[in-house]
């Protein structure tokens, strides 16, 4: 009797394979490049970057990590039925009034303005024991945490910090994945700056391509989200991470075509021969996007066979004119992701970045894990 994965996999237009195994693996990777003295959490924000954290996250707890990010309390709420035992940290913060739930839940909330150190302050000044938090200071993004001035008032007045334990004292990168960027050691100045006015804590920095910026931006703690999913950290440069996923879409209909016919919404593709055309069953809806119309590709047995026409909800359309008919067959399968196309390079074609188009990939196709159980 086939597992209901598998019989789901069997209708489904399309399966997504995700490799718990190489997710396991690319955090060992990363493990080796920071050494022994620094603590390497993973970030499983947004359902573990679209590949579904109440998988992931046990995966990697089994690896041995025992620090987790996500963006929202909701994200932390139900991580924490996923690891029992792990340290979550929530990046957005403390919700007004959300101090009990993160308490009860044992979420650490990120605390990115002096509102939320007061409230967090103020909610611990009513236990006995100190509350764990983490500092979030801005350093350059000016996106979120405490900015320069609010980081001077709480080196000013460190009793704001009084019944608070502070897991850990954070900063964000802008330009990490830009090695030679004038912006990263500016960063790290202002960081080292602020720490050394600041109560002692563990120390924060680098997320996936801030690992590679070297020692000097590793702290104490390190937060990789994407490479552990097998997106690139070095754009430009080998990926040393493992593929994670493979994404193999089925063939709903092969047709001839003679030249001069048009494909798709707006007959924006003409065939300048007779042509052979294949449609797959993926659309934007499965953020297979839209701007990968006319750019993108994918492989049968290896060979590339590139979209013609416009992306559309449900359906692309392929070039299979010279492609073996017994592989370009409805009820044939087509690598969109794996061996042939990495999700960078997808997200390259459609005008995006892996980040993207990883956490956009949908939820109509038939997942299987793989490498755990
Ligand atoms: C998303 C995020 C990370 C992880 O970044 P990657 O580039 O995916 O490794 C780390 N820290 C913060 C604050 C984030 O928002």
């Amino acid at each position: 009797m086939p597992s209901p994965e598998r019989q789901a996999a069997a209708r489904a237009g399309a399966t997504l394979e995700i490799d718990l195994a190489a997710i396991a693996a690319n955090w060992r990777r990363l493990r080796k490049a920071v050494g022994k003295g620094v603590r390497l959490g993973a970030v499983v924000k947004a359902d573990g970057y679209g590949l579904g954290a109440a998988r992931v996250a046990p995966a990697l707890a089994k690896a041995g990590c025992e620090l987790f990010f996500v963006a929202s309390l909701d994200e932390g709420l139900s991580l924490r039925r996923a690891v029992p035992r792990a340290e979550i940290a929530v990046f957005e913060g403390l919700p007004r009034g959300s101090e009990g739930e993160f308490a009860r839940a044992r979420l650490l909330p990120v605390l990115n303005d002096l509102g939320q150190v007061d409230a967090w302050r103020r909610f611990a000044g009513r236990g006995r024991a100190r509350r764990g938090a983490v500092l979030h200071l801005d350093t350059g993004m000016q996106r979120l945490g405490l900015s320069r001035a609010e980081t001077a008032r709480l080196v000013d007045e460190p009793a704001r910090l009084d019944g608070i334990a502070l897991a850990a004292i954070m900063s964000h990168l802008a330009c990490s994945d830009e090695p030679e960027h004038p912006k990263n050691p500016e960063q790290l100045a202002r960081f080292r700056a602020a720490l050394a006015k600041l109560p002692r804590a563990p120390a924060s920095l680098a997320s996936s391509s801030g690992i590679f910026l070297g020692p000097d931006y590793h702290f104490d703690i390190v937060r990789p989200g994407a490479a552990l999913y097998g997106i690139n950290p070095l754009p430009g440069k080998a990926n040393p991470m493992q593929p994670v996923v493979r994404l193999n879409a089925r063939i709903l209909q092969v047709r001839d075509v003679d030249a001069g016919e048009t494909v798709g919404y707006g007959a924006t593709h003409r065939l300048d021969r007779p042509s052979r055309v294949a449609t797959i069953a993926v659309g934007y809806a499965d953020g297979w996007l839209r701007s990968g119309s006319e750019r993108g590709g994918a492989a049968i047995a290896g060979q590339r066979v590139p979209v013609i026409g416009r992306i559309s909800m449900d359906l692309v359309t392929l070039d299979v004119t010279g492609i073996d008919a017994r592989l370009a067959r409805a009820g044939g399968s087509v690598e969109l992701l794996g061996r042939h196309q990495s999700v960078d390079e997808a997200a390259e074609a459609a005008n995006t970045i892996g980040y993207e188009f990883l956490t956009l990939l949908g939820r109509r196709y038939a997942r299987i894990y793989r490498g755990m159980r």
